[in-house]
């Protein structure tokens, strides 16, 4: 049943299901027989990557970090913090970082660098939502969902002030949310 703030549904969850199976299907067989460690962004990367993981045929190891961004209102400014670090040593492993969204590119420029730095035998980047339209940082998605408008969109992980995460869609939201 559709939430009451939700204006339209962008991607169904038939939709969203869909393509993780296709996702996990082809990160499967790229990844026979190396040491996988999944990486995860807290906290919009959690439903994706739980669905993820479970379409993933061979072994693997999941491992989250959280960070926030510095910098005035909503805006990503690429300054980022860690808040809290992986807790798996990932040198010499295979490391794809799940994340939910990119759009400037910023967030995960920043993290890609600090990952690369302890030295994993690969790093590839695995992302349910691209928004293209605004694009900072050009980054190598290996793995990607869909394209998506230059919309906020809430859902499937995503939030509005940490609300709409558990809706099992991605959706945007009706203009009088934003407005109260
Ligand atoms: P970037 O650094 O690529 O500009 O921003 C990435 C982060 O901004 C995402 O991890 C997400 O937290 C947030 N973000 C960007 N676009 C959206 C959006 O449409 N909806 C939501 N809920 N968050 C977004």
């Amino acid at each position: 049943m559709l939430n009451d703030d939700i204006e339209k549904v962008l991607i169904t969850e038939a939709e969203i299901k869909y393509k993780v199976h296709e996702l996990g299907g082809i990160i499967s067989s790229d990844y026979r027989g190396k040491d996988l460690v999944l990486v995860s962004v807290l906290r919009g990367g959690v439903v994706f990557v739980a669905d993820l993981m479970r379409s993933i045929s061979i072994p693997l190891t999941i491992d989250f970090m959280a960070i926030s961004s510095y910098g005035p209102s909503t805006e990503t400014s690429g300054v980022v913090k860690v808040l809290k670090d992986l807790e798996e040593n990932i040198y010499n492993r295979h490391v794809v970082v799940v994340e939910d969204i990119i759009d400037t590119g910023l967030t995960l420029g920043y993290l890609l660098r600090n990952l690369e730095s302890r030295k994993p035998a690969s790093i590839n980047i695995c992302v349910l939502l691209n928004k293209p339209a605004r694009r900072i940082v050009d980054l190598p998605i290996k793995y990607k969902g869909f394209d998506v408008p230059d919309l906020f969109v809430v859902g499937y992980g995503l939030d509005y002030q940490q609300n709409y995460r558990h809706l099992p869609y991605v959706g945007i939201l009706k203009k009088e949310v934003y407005e109260i």
